[in-house]
């Protein structure tokens, strides 16, 4: 078995596979023992013996405040059994996990199917004519990281981040391109709820007022509101908007 064992990790390192994340043992049963040891068979005996978690990874689940699916992020703590025992060895196919969050409530017990990996809610990209479209002027058209974590002059940024949910885009040097900032930016949504609450409730109640005529006071102000968090906006309310916005630009045009 020794033997099976290292040429199965040079195979799964060959396919630049992290190792720690497969189950070698059962991928040598399935493939070679019980299997007829072909590509095809060594194919999906890698895909069934891939452990979709590990302790310590970081990940995404989804938490109830105040009325709201809030996304929130955090560290994977332990497997749980459903009867929320741990289990006494490694397996496959967990029932559920429990996740430590980084900010807010202090953990999450979610079925398995319910833990997303962080990295799935964003869209990263580091081509420079795209990290620096548009660029300040009086930097030569460079944007710095924006992390804020650095002392005195920040490092130009390497990536353009986006958290797919809201569309919030944050800039990063690629130090700071990590699993902590990428929750930080992935919990401003729901920062962002907590401070516009009684706004989102009321357009929730009442869609319509964000069509009321310019120069209306509120209206005015929920508009401009709208545009800075868009994606705080109400589903019914953003409709209407969307309309309204059209027929302005029709009218501004006829
Ligand atoms: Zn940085």
């Amino acid at each position: 078995m020794g033997e099976m064992r290292e040429q199965a990790r040079d195979y799964l390192e060959g396919e630049r596979r992290d190792v720690a994340r497969y189950n070698v043992d059962g991928i040598i049963r399935d493939a070679w023992i019980n299997g007829n040891g072909s590509e095809e068979t060594w194919k999906a005996a890698v895909e069934k013996n891939r452990y979709p978690f590990l302790v310590g990874d970081r990940v995404r689940v989804v938490v109830e405040i105040d009325g709201f699916q809030e996304h929130l992020y955090g560290i994977l703590h332990s497997f749980r059994t459903a009867s929320n025992g741990i289990y006494r060895r490694r397996i496959l196919n967990p029932h559920s996990a429990y996740v430590e969050l980084v900010d807010g409530p202090s953990g999450a017990l979610r079925p398995l199917s319910e833990i997303t990996p962080e990295l799935d809610d964003f869209e990263i990209t580091t081509e420079h004519s795209e990290v620096h479209r548009d660029g300040p002027r009086h930097n030569y058209g460079i944007f710095h990281c924006v992390s804020g974590i650095h002392a005195g002059y920040p490092p130009p940024a390497h990536a353009l981040v986006t958290h797919k949910r809201s569309g919030i885009k944050r800039r990063f040097c690629n130090d700071c391109n990590d699993a902590d900032q990428r929750a930080r930016l992935g919990h401003e949504m729901w920062r962002d709820r907590q401070l516009s609450r009684d706004t989102i409730l009321s357009l929730t109640e009442h869609p319509e007022v964000i069509t009321a005529s310019v120069g209306d006071d509120e209206a005015d102000k929920i508009r401009a509101w709208a545009d800075v968090v868009p994606y705080l906006v109400p589903e019914k309310a953003a409709e209407l908007y969307t309309e309204w916005k059209e027929s302005q630009s029709a009218t501004v045009a006829a």
